[in-house]
């Protein structure tokens, strides 16, 4: 067969192997380690002469078919799945920095991967420079010598300013720099980074690929070169995905594509209302033609996603009021799930950045950000409506 399949054919279809059983759907290999058939075996496949299973740290076949169909989406070589979304990033770092490397990261990335970067790689040596995620300008200036990695997040939360990938792979390629893009608000269903030149992608599977807030997980894909390294780190240090939480995320995969047109639909419509109400400043959805990267976000991603921000106009008393009056929407941080979530990121999410750095990054009192769901759209707008 020469014809390639379509990424709707490869979200539910790739990397199975049906086992002796014939079964329809993907089992479920819930086992620490493997048998040999005799000692001779076991050290062909310990060596690794001969492919094979030989502990559930480094191979399970529920992981190995994740990895693969996941590979296939994003349009990357090789997966290597990890325990969660920081044990992505962390392992990412591990294999491709030493000490005495510099990365230069978009300010506006999830909290805790600044975290990661300022108080635990930073004791190893590697130091971090951030800029404005949509100012190549800026990325240029903050490149040194040493600098290895460039890391972004886009569309970024909770403003959702949008980083070009493709400018940035560009940039970084003539820095002999490797681009990492975070593309957990998109997924592959609406944005395949390596297609645009990055060079790693990194997931928090917990949010979309799961999409039904039931399991924490991550991954990291590339090509060999990379990813090799990956995951020699993974087998030695150990932060791997289980398989019951790899076969949760398999199923993810294969409505994914139809859940994140879903989510867009509904946060497309609920931006273009709000941005119509008197008690709304300003809305943040690159899905919006007021946005500044509108037509980048339209050239890069397939649609917006489901998450969009915006202010309100009295401050944080209305923020507060808002979000204390939902009676469907959940109160909670999280993100990528079929429930609508709402939250206010100047006290929680980025409660730990200092006010000013709060105020770089466009994170004002009145900031609402909600994850907009898959519930009807006019229960949404008619929860919202009470508080506002
Ligand atoms: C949640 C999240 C992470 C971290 O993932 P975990 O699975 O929570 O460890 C990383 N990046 C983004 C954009 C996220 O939203």
């Amino acid at each position: 067969m020469d014809r390639k399949p379509g990424f709707d054919t490869l979200a539910v279809r790739a990397g199975q192997r049906r086992t002796e059983e014939r079964e329809q759907s993907e089992p479920i290999f819930t086992t620490s380690s493997y048998v040999f058939q005799d000692a001779a075996e076991a050290a062909a496949v310990f060596s690794g002469e001969q492919p094979g299973n030989i502990y559930s740290r480094f191979t399970n076949p529920t992981v190995r078919t994740f990895e693969q169909r996941l590979a296939a989406l994003e349009g990357g070589e090789r997966c290597v799945a990890t325990a969660s979304g920081m044990s992505a990033i962390l392992s990412c770092c591990m294999a491709l920095l030493n000490s005495g490397d510099h990365i230069v990261s978009s300010r506006a990335i999830f909290g805790s991967i600044t975290v990661l970067f300022n108080d635990h790689l930073a004791r190893f040596g590697i130091e971090t420079s951030y800029v404005p995620p949509s100012d190549l300008a800026a990325w240029e200036q903050a490149i040194r010598p040493n600098t290895r990695l460039l890391f972004v997040e886009t569309p970024s939360n909770p403003t959702a300013e949008i980083a070009d990938i493709e400018a940035l792979a560009e940039l970084a390629h003539a820095h002999g720099c490797l681009l990492v893009v975070d593309n957990c608000f998109c997924t592959p269903a609406l944005q395949r980074p390596l297609t645009l030149g990055a060079d790693v992608v990194i997931h928090s599977a917990t949010k979309y690929i799961d999409g039904q807030g039931r399991a924490v997980g991550g991954a990291v894909i590339g090509r060999n070169e990379q990813m090799d390294k990956v995951f020699g780190f993974l087998r030695t240090a150990g932060p791997s995905m289980s398989p019951f939480n790899a076969w949760i995320f398999l199923k993810g995969l294969e409505t994914l594509r139809l859940r994140m047109e879903a989510h867009s639909a509904n946060a497309l419509a609920l931006a273009q209302w709000l941005e119509q109400l008197p008690q709304v400043e300003r809305v943040y959805y690159s899905g919006l033609p007021s946005h500044p990267r509108h037509e980048l976000a339209k050239r890069q991603q397939r649609a917006f996603g489901g998450v969009l921000a915006f202010d309100l106009k009295g401050g944080k008393e209305a923020a507060w009021r808002l979000i204390d009056s939902t009676e469907i929407i959940s109160v909670t941080a999280n993100l990528g799930d079929t429930k609508s979530t709402i939250t206010h990121p100047a006290t929680t999410t980025h409660g730990r950045l200092t006010p000013e750095a709060r105020a770089e990054a466009g994170i004002g009192d009145g900031l609402v950000r909600i994850a907009v769901g898959l519930e009807d759209l006019s229960d949404i707008k008619a929860d919202l409506e009470r508080g506002l």
